[in-house]
């Protein structure tokens, strides 16, 4: 009986080795170790045996039977690693393929001119601040010296929130898409010490008829100082010196007296025009960008009214105070020679592709 068991064995050995899938492994145990199994009808004469027999071979039988449990469990095992195999070589991705790189795209002009006017500033020692696209009207209009029956809340037309949002908010809570970067100003002196030095890029909405310098949607940037001794002085040298390095240094400025409700004295400020540099014409064409003068309206700037230090809690008699605004789409429009700021958001490829 002891030979039949090692033939079994080597039997059993030999046929493991050709089984390929889990079905004909299922095969195996059942032909092997099943009720009706090989093994089974070898140990069905082991009552004729004497009981020193019966002990060894029913010993040597059960080893057995371990052993080839072992063996079918570890087959399973090999079948299914396989499996995955086949599947991962079927569904795999090659993350090594090359990607083509023209279509990597870079940055939009508008975003590439923010980003060099943050490092200007910067370089200034200027902090860079946030606020909310959408603002209540104390933020937007009132703290900044323009009351609800002020005739500059008609220049600057808004985008409401809609009238559910708005019906049981009280005037001055009334929800509006932001008209400047402003509001962040206002937010600032409310709530940081002084001196402060900021810059306030960022997303602005008005409600406006549309040409080669008005969009509904453009981005600003704002800039304050507050504090003792600063002068319209330091607000000229500082809006020089960042123009030049941003549009070179044959950049020149215009001051133009102006009336803003937020700041008095109060000037816009005109850049030489770089598209037909300065002279009003560009390609034997008038300039639609300078409107033929030769200046573009770049800036609005002014030293702080008193009485909206004084609204935000800071005493106009010890501190002083110049802000400035200007548009980004504007400048990037100029540096880089498009006609038109509108263009930028026109999805364009072949425009911005050029930059
Ligand atoms: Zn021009």
């Amino acid at each position: 009986m002891k030979q039949q068991l090692q033939r079994l064995q080597e039997e059993f050995i030999a046929s493991l080795a050709t089984i390929d899938s889990e079905a004909s492994l299922k095969q195996l145990e059942s032909d092997y170790l099943g009720k009706k199994g090989k093994l089974k009808a070898i140990l069905a004469g082991v009552k004729d045996l004497s009981i020193e027999d019966k002990k060894t071979v029913g010993v040597a039988a059960n080893e057995m039977k371990k052993d080839f449990m072992i063996k079918l469990a570890n087959k399973a095992w090999e079948i299914e690693l396989a499996a995955f195999a086949q599947v991962e070589s079927d569904e795999a991705i090659d993350v090594t393929i090359g990607y083509p790189s023209e279509n990597l795209g870079h940055k939009h002009p508008i975003s590439h001119t923010t980003e060099l006017l943050e490092d200007i500033f910067i370089s200034l020692g200027f902090k860079i601040e946030d606020g909310p696209q959408v603002e209540d009207e104390l933020h937007n209009f009132d703290k900044l010296n323009i009351p609800h029956n002020h005739p500059a809340r008609d220049v600057w037309d808004t985008f409401w929130i809609s009238d559910d949002v708005n019906k049981n908010k009280d005037i001055w809570e009334r929800l509006l898409l932001r008209t400047h970067t402003s509001p962040v100003q206002i937010r600032t002196m409310m709530s940081q010490e002084l001196p402060i030095k900021i810059i306030v890029p960022g997303r602005v909405f008005r409600y406006e008829q549309e040409d080669a310098r008005h969009t509904c949607n453009f981005y600003q940037l704002e800039g304050l100082v507050v504090g003792e001794g600063v002068t319209f002085g330091d607000l000229k040298w500082t809006l020089d010196t960042v123009m030049k390095q941003l549009l070179g240094e044959k950049t020149e400025l215009r001051f133009r007296p102006s009336i803003f409700p937020f700041t008095e004295p109060s000037a816009e400020v005109d850049v030489s025009c770089q598209i037909c540099n300065w002279s009003g014409e560009a390609k034997g064409k008038k300039c639609s960008m300078c409107s033929w003068t030769g200046w573009v309206e770049l800036l609005g700037s002014g030293m702080v009214h008193p009485t909206v230090l004084e609204w935000c809690g800071i005493d106009s008699k010890k501190y002083s105070g110049f802000a400035f605004w200007m548009g980004i789409d504007r400048i990037a429009a100029q540096r880089f020679g498009v006609s038109s700021s509108r263009m930028f958001y026109q999805n364009k490829l072949k425009l911005n592709e050029q930059f």
